[in-house]
């Protein structure tokens, strides 16, 4: 399937001054992607499979929460950064992570996977707690706490432990969720162009928490991600876009193939 839907966006908020975004949906052999321009400098994001994606950007090519087959990756080029959020089997292996490091791969990790890691990989390997700022290339890299707040659900994500990022790339700036319901930090991002927003129950929050959220914080641009359950159960992307309304764009990734 070839999609050629272009749009153009007239960029309104003065939250990212005069910067235009053209999207548009791209191909590639296995996987969907989309292209993000800001200032004449692409940013690719091809969705892999539920909670992992990779990005090609300036700074290089990103990986996020890479895990399964590392065949899934063959198709990119190798990792510069591979940015992990937490310890869960949905967004961190250290088979997989061992298959994709090259030599020259920066590993980041919030604390407590930068323990898991066996070293090997810890050579390759740096550590961020919540609230914490690193650089990767010129490019900055904020911690943002991912955590439950409801009752039952609490021991999932312990406020304190798991990562979501943002990536400040120049004039584009990236939210990463990680495994979070609706919280505060969430709440309260400025100036967000894209956003991967997770949904799911127990473990995260349903449609209306995350849409909600990103009502409040509106980045230019939201995906939908990690929105099927281990039991099969699913939060219905599609419902989630129309919670969201006009103000933020929403972007359905090949998530589920
Ligand atoms: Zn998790
Ligand atoms: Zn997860």
């Amino acid at each position: 399937m070839r999609q050629t839907r272009r749009r153009f966006l007239t960029t309104t908020a003065a939250a990212v001054g005069s910067v235009t975004l053209l999207p548009y949906a791209g191909h590639a052999a296995h996987h969907s992607s989309d292209v993000f321009s800001a200032n004449g400098s692409d940013i690719k994001v091809h969705p892999v499979s539920h909670a992992s994606f990779v990005m090609e950007t300036p700074v290089g090519t990103i990986f996020v929460d890479p895990v399964g087959d590392a065949a899934a990756y063959a198709d990119f080029p190798s990792p510069d950064l591979i940015l992990v959020t937490h310890q869960h089997g949905d967004h961190f292996k250290a088979e997989t992570l061992a298959a994709l490091v090259k030599q020259d791969t920066q590993i980041i990790t919030n604390p407590a996977v930068h323990d898991m890691l066996p070293a090997d990989l810890k050579a390759n390997a740096s550590r961020i707690a919540n609230g914490e700022s690193t650089d990767f290339k010129g490019l900055g890299i904020d911690a943002i706490p991912a955590y439950n707040t409801t009752e039952g659900r609490l021991k999932f994500h312990p406020k304190g432990r798991d990562n979501g990022y943002v990536l400040g790339f120049e004039d584009f700036r990236v939210y990463i969720s990680g495994d979070t319901e609706d919280v505060p930090e969430m709440r309260g991002l400025k100036n967000i162009d894209l956003a991967f927003v997770c949904m799911n129950l127990p473990f995260t929050m349903d449609v209306e928490a995350a849409a909600s959220a990103v009502a409040e914080f509106k980045p230019k641009f939201v995906y939908p991600y990690h929105y099927r359950g281990r039991d099969g159960g699913t939060q219905d992307p599609k419902a989630f876009a129309q919670l969201v309304g006009d103000a933020v764009k929403v972007k359905m990734g090949g998530w589920y193939g």
